[in-house]
């Protein structure tokens, strides 16, 4: 891969860190003042404030949910970039050969060549089925 390539992928990869690094801000915040307002909430509807508790927690379930899996690609976007600084950057982790350049175009933070994808997809399907 040339040097060119290399920054082309670099620039790429840290945009779309700043993008959801910059969702799961919003996420976090959105459930921080959720949580203040639980706290200073209005005792006399307290039968009601119950309920609304109930959704409350599924809702800030369900954005946790999410913020997890933002979390996860933060960190393979992480590793991509520094793979990208020690040079290692588009080699597939299982079979050591090169990731095709029309798959590292389309998902840049690819750890695995698409036939180790493959291989891993099967395996997990066996496992679960
Ligand atoms: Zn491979």
């Amino acid at each position: 891969m040339s040097k060119k390539e290399f920054a082309e992928f670099k620039g790429q990869l840290e945009t779309l860190r700043i993008k959801i690094a910059d969702g799961l801000s919003h996420i976090e915040r959105d459930n921080l003042n959720r949580s203040q307002k639980d706290a200073s909430g209005d005792l006399s509807g307290y039968s009601f404030h119950m309920a609304d508790m109930a959704t409350d927690n599924f809702d800030r379930d369900f954005s946790l949910g999410i913020a997890s899996s933002e979390q996860d690609l933060l960190n393979r976007i992480d590793e991509a970039l520094q793979k990208i600084k020690e040079g290692t950057f588009g080699v597939c982790e299982q079979c050591e050969k090169a990731i095709t350049m029309k798959r590292l175009k389309a998902v840049p933070y690819t750890k695995m060549c698409i036939k180790c994808q493959e291989e891993e997809e099967k395996n997990k399907k066996r496992l679960q089925g």
